[in-house]
């Protein structure tokens, strides 16, 4: 049996979508093409409304005829992050949803025996969930209503994961999380016990909050070693008024005050960062505001986006009236000045 994996949307996909293949791989199936594979596998995202189009485009071709005319017989089935709306409606077009991780239920959908019953890691740089979830209700984002409340992964599940990756050759751990600093069971603590796991490898961490960027978390990259100097601190907007908005309880001042604080104690350090251009209301004015900020950081890369209003959540009320074209020129203005692309 063959299959095919496409993964959209976030680094925690791409990671589910390695361990899956691994996993597929030794249970006998081949990893093949998207036209040639029994199973297709599609790792949903809903954080954009662009992304669950897609989704719902993939299903459409590859449910589509080939060019000889003949009914493709692919099995589609679609996991990770969506709506259940949105799973009601992929399941009316005869694809299956399933819940990523749930060996029982994978056996039903596709009518294949697993031996194994746990989907394991791949390549030199891991990635290791420490938490699901998000509590924060930023207003432009689906994931606290796809993917629920903030739930933490006990540490010495954690610890014991890190300790066999790092034992099997592994040089990077990645920990992942909506907001890593609200680790329900310490983040700090969890950086300090993984740092003093013996071998040779890094550790750092994705993503932050700026208002639970604590100095005991910039403490601790300071001071252990492993840990990379560097940090992912989206900023979505130089506006206050729009930060407002967008319901991310920060002003710029207070993000910049928090960079000038890392930088005075953390030496070399790289700040990464995520934008928004084009949020309903963002005025020339506001862009600009954002502009003067990626100016005064000189982030090492920022992931701008465009805004793409997403249905269930609060700025969807807020309808879209910023142009595309007004959009991409914002965002090439950002790219160019913050990545250096055009
Ligand atoms: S912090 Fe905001 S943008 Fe990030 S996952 Fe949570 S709600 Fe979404």
């Amino acid at each position: 049996m063959k299959f095919f994996i496409e993964a959209i949307g976030c680094q925690q996909n791409g990671y589910d979508a390695s361990r899956l293949a691994i996993f597929l791989k030794s249970a006998g199936l081949f990893e093949s093409s998207a036209e040639e594979s029994d199973i297709i596998f599609i790792l949903a995202c809903s954080v954009r409304q662009t992304a669950v189009d897609r989704i719902f485009g993939r299903i459409r071709n590859w449910n589509a005829k080939s060019p000889s005319g003949k009914k493709t017989s692919h099995q589609i089935i679609v996991t990770s992050c969506l709506t259940p709306d949105d799973q009601k409606k992929i399941i009316e077009r005869g694809v299956s949803y399933w819940e990523f991780g749930d060996i029982e239920s994978l056996e039903k959908i596709i009518g294949e025996k697993f031996n194994n019953r746990t989907i394991e890691q791949s390549s030199d740089s891991v990635y290791i969930p420490i938490m699901i979830g998000c509590n924060n209700f930023c207003s432009y984002c689906i994931v606290p209503y796809t993917r629920g409340r903030e739930r933490s992964r006990p540490a010495d599940e954690v610890i014991l994961e890190a300790s066999e990756l790092i034992k099997s050759g592994k040089k990077q751990i990645i920990l992942l999380g909506q907001n890593v600093n609200s680790y329900e069971f310490g983040f700090t603590k969890l950086l300090k016990d993984l740092d003093d796991l013996p071998g040779d490898f890094v550790i750092s961490f994705i993503s932050n909050h700026p208002k639970d960027m604590t100095a005991d978390v910039i403490e601790a990259i300071v001071t252990l070693s492993k840990v990379k100097k560097e940090i992912h601190l989206p900023l979505q907007s130089g506006s206050d008024r729009i930060l407002k908005l967008m319901n991310r309880p920060y002003s710029s001042k207070q993000y910049l005050e928090l960079i000038e604080n890392c930088k005075s104690k953390i030496e070399n350090l790289l700040v990464t960062t995520d934008i928004i251009v084009g949020f309903p209301g963002e005025t020339e004015e506001d862009f600009q505001q954002t502009v003067d900020i990626c100016k005064k950081v000189e982030f090492s890369l920022a992931y701008v986006n465009k805004y793409s209003p997403r249905k269930g959540t609060v700025a969807y009320s807020l309808g879209d009236p910023i142009s595309w074209v007004e959009k991409q020129q914002r965002w090439k203005i950002l790219n160019h000045l913050v990545n250096k692309k055009l």
